[in-house]
């Protein structure tokens, strides 16, 4: 006999859990399905969590080389990499039990197993169990994609899966992709002692980002040793059983790289093939995500779509807001879709990168009359006693009232200092508003203020 629910998860990651989460607020029988070997999903297991961990131990290792610009002598600095490994294993064994706990707090019933449709209403578990539900939300999250490169299919290349379970250092690694996963996870590597070549399409990595901050995190991995080719086609990969070949061009100009790993960095796609989404009405776009409408409603009105699967932005809070929205609406309660003009970003590298808002081109493209403002740490007094120097903060506003619309921030603890503006964007809030709050000295916060006054400044004189 078929189990009948008011609402099913498949997926029980940050999108599937937080929306079974959210159900239980509405209904009784709610149910979350999830086949794979381990549960708490990619931000926990393979993703976030995971490799901000490794990142920090780096960043400390990174300081600890670098004694001598504090007046420090630091003998040795050198990794225990098995230990590295093994705490990293400890912590996420941490958070992981404690979602599987979550998940099995009794609130709804936990099915262990892979799910495929067989109708809008039915899916059928890799057990040969059946459940039927009214209300489905798809969270399958995203799976490691393999562009057509002659050669890279049979070459065996690392995922960041890999990377972060590595409880050596590799001599040397080639990294293929210049995104998020690929720059942070080739910092990591770099500090850690391997030699690092990476090689990106695009005349920059970090393509989502402007091309003045990539800009920065660029010399940054330069100067701590990565050897950064943008600007290239990728022709051919060979491994010989020992070590990787990597042809491919520059500036039209062949070049050939070699080392003993590669790293298959290039991205993500969502991971549908297994669901039979046929059956149940659902279709992709043409980026292979789950067409889902901004309330998230896939083509099949009872199923909804959340994460990685269904895009656009890979992120774990926009998983996790795109999942409470598609249960609210699921449950004929009021939704609100993401408003994507007060989005935030991070990049984990160090300096890390952090954007949150529009940023000036796209304020153009929108023809918004704006006013920016901008300041370099290195002439900032706390950033200067940290020795850390990389980077600038820049706010854009709108010209009649200060409106803050976007800023962007390229920095030591970037990822943190960006939050100043999320409060200020939800609340439509001025730079004089953000100026009429105190300000600690000597804190890297306050660097704010200085494009802040000249953006009050401006909009005053106008
Ligand atoms: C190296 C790395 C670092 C990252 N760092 C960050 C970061 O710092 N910040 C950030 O916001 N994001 C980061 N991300 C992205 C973030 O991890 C993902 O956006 C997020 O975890 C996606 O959540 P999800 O719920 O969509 O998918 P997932 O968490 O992947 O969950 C999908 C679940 O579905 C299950 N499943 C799949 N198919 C089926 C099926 N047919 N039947 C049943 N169950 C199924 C899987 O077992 C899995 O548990 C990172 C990603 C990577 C790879």
């Amino acid at each position: 006999m078929n189990t009948h629910y008011d609402f099913i998860a498949i997926g029980g990651g940050s999108a599937g859990y937080n929306g079974a989460r959210a159900a239980t607020e509405y209904a009784d029988r709610v149910a979350v399905v999830d086949g794979g070997p381990e549960l708490g999903g990619l931000c926990i297991l393979k993703g976030c969590m995971p490799s901000k961990t490794l990142l920090y131990a780096a960043e400390i290792l990174h300081q600890a080389k670098h004694g001598e610009r504090f007046g420090l002598q630091i003998p040795s600095a050198v990794p225990d990499m098995k230990k590295v490994a093994a705490r990293k294993r400890r912590i996420i064994g941490e958070f992981a039990d404690y979602r599987a706990e979550q998940l099995q707090n009794g609130k709804y019933a936990i099915h262990r197993a892979m799910a495929r449709f067989v109708g809008p209403n039915e899916i059928e578990l890799s057990n040969t169990e059946r459940l039927t539900a009214d209300r489905f939300l798809i969270g399958t999250g995203s799976v490691v994609s393999s562009p057509p490169i002659p050669g890279l299919a049979e070459a065996g290349a690392w995922t960041s899966d890999d990377i972060l379970d590595l409880d050596f250092v590799p001599e040397s690694i080639i990294v293929l992709g210049g995104g998020i996963v690929a720059a942070e996870l080739s910092q990591f590597l770099v500090r850690m002692g391997s030699r690092v070549t990476l090689i990106q399409r695009s005349p920059h990595i970090l393509r989502h980002h402007t091309p003045e901050a990539a800009s920065v995190i660029e010399t940054a991995l330069r100067d701590d040793g990565v050897e950064l080719i943008t600007g290239t086609q990728l022709q051919e990969i060979v491994f010989d059983g020992s070590e990787y070949t990597v042809r491919f061009t520059e500036a039209g100009q062949p070049r050939v790289r070699r080392a003993l790993h590669l790293f298959n960095a290039l991205g993500r796609e969502p991971n549908t093939r297994e669901l039979n989404l046929e059956a149940a009405g659902v279709e992709l776009n043409r980026k292979g995500q789950i067409t889902a409408t901004p309330l998230q409603q896939t083509t099949a009105p009872n199923i909804y779509a959340a994460g990685d699967c269904t895009g656009p932005n890979e992120i774990v809070h926009i998983a996790i807001a795109q999942a409470e929205i598609a249960v609210k609406h699921a449950f004929g309660h009021p939704a609100e879709p993401i408003d994507t003009s007060k989005q935030v970003d991070v990049v984990f590298t160090d300096p890390q990168l952090a954007s949150i808002g529009l940023q000036a081109a796209e304020l153009d493209a929108q023809g918004v009359d704006f006013i920016s403002a901008s300041y370099p740490f290195d002439d900032h007094g706390k950033s200067i006693l940290m020795e850390a120097k990389y980077g600038y903060v820049k706010v854009h506003a709108d010209r009649s009232y200060g409106r803050i619309l976007g800023a962007e921030i390229v920095g030591k603890d970037a990822g943190e200092l960006i939050h100043i503006f999320s409060p200020v964007l939800a609340m439509n809030g001025t730079a004089a508003d953000m100026l009429r709050a105190p300000w600690y000295h000597p804190t890297l916060a306050e660097i704010l203020t200085y494009p802040l006054e000249d953006i009050v400044e401006e909009v005053g004189g106008s």
